[in-house]
């Protein structure tokens, strides 16, 4: 059979030496190593008393965002799914009715959204496709999960809660270019 690469090992059952069999050379080696690393610089920490900083530009947990009114800004376009190169993103839209304009900005509105934390590589690519501003990262930690199902969040976890004062702060996801820009009525999905 020919070899796809050069990294296998040919295995052989030779017999133990008398000081291999002794076992003490190769404890020795490895007590060795330890005493080693507790003189290094140690890479983890003592969670949960002590949190690791984020980087300013870290990427987690997205947000689906609402409107100063409350109302909630995606209108299943579909640009984020199509952008999405990990293929996380699913969203059925549905028509908004009469009575509903203070519960959905646009006429249309995502009745299901849901995004696959498992598949999802947190690019940020939905956040810059998104012409509504109703999708960001944010810097919360997706939670661990027993079973896969559990990783794919829908509206129930995505959506930011109405109540004013529990709404999640994504100003710093926004540079001043990219918040000019979105500003610029020149482009038409700006308006
Ligand atoms: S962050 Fe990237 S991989 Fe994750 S859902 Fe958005 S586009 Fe897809
Ligand atoms: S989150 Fe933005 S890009 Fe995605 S479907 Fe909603 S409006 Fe469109």
């Amino acid at each position: 059979m020919e070899l796809l690469t050069d990294r296998s090992k040919i295995v052989s059952n030779k017999k133990l030496s008398f000081l291999e069999k002794l076992y003490l050379p190769a404890i020795f080696e490895g007590m060795w190593i330890t005493l080693g690393h507790l003189f290094r610089r140690k890479v983890t920490i003592r969670y949960p008393e002590k949190k690791k900083e984020f980087s300013e530009i870290y990427r987690g947990q997205h947000i689906l965002k609402r409107d100063e009114e409350g109302r909630e800004r995606c209108t299943a376009c579909g640009l984020c799914a199509v952008a999405c190169p990990a293929e996380a993103i699913t969203m059925t839209a549905a028509e908004r009715k009469a009575g509903e304009e203070t519960l959905y900005r646009e006429e249309k509105y995502a009745v299901v959204y849901e995004i696959d934390m498992l598949r999802c590589i947190f690019c940020g690519l939905c956040e810059e496709a998104c012409p509504k501003e109703a999708i960001f990262l944010t810097k919360r930690i997706v939670s661990p999960e027993l079973t896969r199902e559990r990783f794919v969040y829908g509206k129930d976890l995505l959506l930011e809660p109405s109540d004013r004062l529990r709404r999640i702060d994504i100003s710093g996801r926004q540079t001043k270019e990219v918040i000019g820009f979105k500003k610029d009525k020149k482009f038409k999905h700006n308006q």
